[in-house]
């Protein structure tokens, strides 16, 4: 991958990359609290075992992960951009985000 993208495209593109981590947070917290309320509310959703749910927990954050390795990365260098979801600058290569 070059470094010489055209900034423009670059900031384009870490703005479709920022939304997409922001829904990806958005439906990850929610499932994580949908678990959470059936657990808790076995009257309205039925009954689940703790471990289906736990196991569902786990699977909703493992692709959670895998999809912040592969979505939240710098469109110029490709490096993973870390935790700061509002990144003025590639820590990496310096190329401007926003
Ligand atoms: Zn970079």
């Amino acid at each position: 991958m070059t470094q010489k993208k055209d900034p423009d495209k670059i900031m384009q593109e870490f703005r479709q990359r920022q939304s997409r981590q922001f829904i990806a947070i958005a439906a990850t917290l929610f499932i994580i609290c949908l678990c959470a309320v059936i657990y808790k509310r076995p009257d309205i959703f039925g009954e689940f075992s703790t471990s289906t749910l736990v196991g569902a927990q786990i699977v909703i954050i493992a692709s959670y992960v895998v999809y912040t390795a592969v979505n939240w990365i710098c469109p110029s260098c490709g490096k993973y951009l870390g935790s700061d979801i509002n990144r003025k600058f590639c820590k990496k290569c310096k190329a401007r985000l926003q």
